[in-house]
């Protein structure tokens, strides 16, 4: 077969773009070498329908080991008792729990879109908000932190079935014991999404949402550094799960929920190629290299926004817990959306945002949300944290200035030379 030339030039010129820019989209990062190996390998070839042990085709005796070993390393990493490896992306993991835990017309309760939550939390453009009954808690105007009264007020008013806690866009650190207690009061369940601050969780850098969150899902591709993917977790056997006080062993009964509803309740033949991927790095997870990584992280990300705030930018709660900040860039006389059309062009690659309490759309926006994690991959420690803040605040100050950007994006390009991305690709 005639080698596809036109795909593999544009995967060498998308590797130029990322091993030249500045990272700083808060959901992405660079999976390692191995991990990208065993994502490309033979194993695409295979159906394995089912779980280990439990196939709907022949020929799995060996996915059967790689699954396994995904699985056994992902408990190790969170001290849990269940996990499912299989969700094809953090959207479909929340599927998964909604389709094994609801009926469509039940209430659920999630933190609103427009303050840092996720489209699957409720959102009415997403399935979430179509088949439930979404309602939403939000963030206190004063603070910018969770308003636990509110989701306890909203709960109580509402009667959801479940409430889901987690966020894409939101620096700070969660109670979980607190929504437990919220959740207890009703007879819900407590869903965690983790997907954002996972990798900091796994090194107990924050709260551990596994002792009160019933459910706890996650991405495997933003801080935990793995394939593009999703996981569904339980650390332990929890009473009264559907208002039912007598039912006991309900691990079993729930994870046998959850598998059947990732397949075949919205999945077919489970990726394992990516599976492999994720195996791998879940073992990287479990290094004492990686425990670096995450505390180099959380570091970066508070120096990060010590150094926002000396230059006069609004941090959404004044600051973080985890690898994200979010900006609010009103005070700076520039939407979010023409913020990140021009740090684009000098190579600083963000993501626009809307803030809590936004006057702009969401194509528009009124922020910026940057992340840490890409950066950290690629070595930038508390000192780096200086050339990005003031690039950054060249570009915001002179959003307009073709020649001002044109220097930062040599200045971007140069300093990206000391961090090399991928050597053994050439
Ligand atoms: C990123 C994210 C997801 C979805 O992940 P995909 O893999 O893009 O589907 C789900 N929940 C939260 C909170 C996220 O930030």
């Amino acid at each position: 077969m005639q080698r596809d030339t036109q795909v593999f030039e544009l995967i060498g010129k998308e590797l130029e773009r990322q091993r030249s820019g500045i990272e700083l989209i808060a959901s992405e990062n660079f999976t390692s070498l191995q991990s990208i190996q065993a994502m490309g390998s033979v194993l695409t070839n295979k159906y394995a329908e089912g779980y280990p042990g439990h196939r709907y085709y022949a020929g799995c005796e060996i996915v059967d080991q790689v699954e396994q070993l995904a699985i056994d390393r992902l408990k190790q990493i969170f001290d849990i008792e269940y996990a499912n490896v299989q969700p094809h992306s953090g959207a479909q993991a929340n599927a998964a729990v909604h389709l094994a835990l609801l009926q469509p017309g039940d209430k659920i309760l999630g933190l609103d879109l427009s303050m840092g939550g996720h489209l699957t939390h409720g959102s009415p453009v997403n399935y979430s908000g179509r088949l439930y009954d979404a309602h939403f808690y939000g963030v206190k105007k004063e603070t910018g932190y969770v308003d636990y009264e509110q989701m306890e007020a909203q709960a109580q008013k509402i009667q959801p079935k479940v409430i889901i806690c987690g966020a894409s866009a939101y620096s700070r650190d969660w109670d979980y014991k607190r929504i437990r207690e919220i959740a207890d009061s009703i007879g819900a369940l407590v869903m965690a999404d983790i997907a954002h601050p996972a990798g900091l969780i796994a090194k107990k850098l924050l709260n551990d949402p596994f002792d009160y969150c019933h459910i706890v899902t996650s991405t495997t591709h933003k801080t935990l550094r793995g394939p593009r993917g999703g996981v569904i977790m339980m650390r332990r056997d929890f009473e009264n799960p559907f208002g039912q006080k007598d039912n006991k062993g309900n691990l079993k009964l729930m994870s046998s929920l959850l598998n059947l509803a990732v397949f075949p309740g919205i999945q077919g033949g489970p990726l394992e190629h990516v599976i492999a991927g994720k195996a791998v790095a879940f073992g990287e997870i479990l290094t004492d290299e990686y425990t670096q990584y995450a505390k180099q992280m959380q570091a970066n990300a508070q120096y990060l926004a010590k150094l926002l705030v000396n230059k006069d930018y609004n941090i959404i709660s004044g600051g973080t817990d985890n690898h994200l900040v979010l900006i609010d860039l009103r005070n700076k006389n520039i939407s979010g959306k023409k913020a990140e059309q021009a740090l684009v062009k000098a190579e600083i690659t963000c993501n626009k945002n809307m803030v809590p309490f936004d006057d702009k759309s969401a194509f528009v926006t009124s922020g910026v949300r940057l992340g840490v994690p890409a950066i950290t991959s690629r070595g930038f420690v508390e000192k780096d944290m200086e050339f990005i803040v003031d690039s950054f605040d060249k570009i915001i100050t002179h959003s307009e200035d073709e020649s001002v950007i044109a220097s930062v994006k040599s200045e971007v390009n140069n300093y990206m030379k000391n961090f090399p991305l991928y050597p053994e690709l050439g």
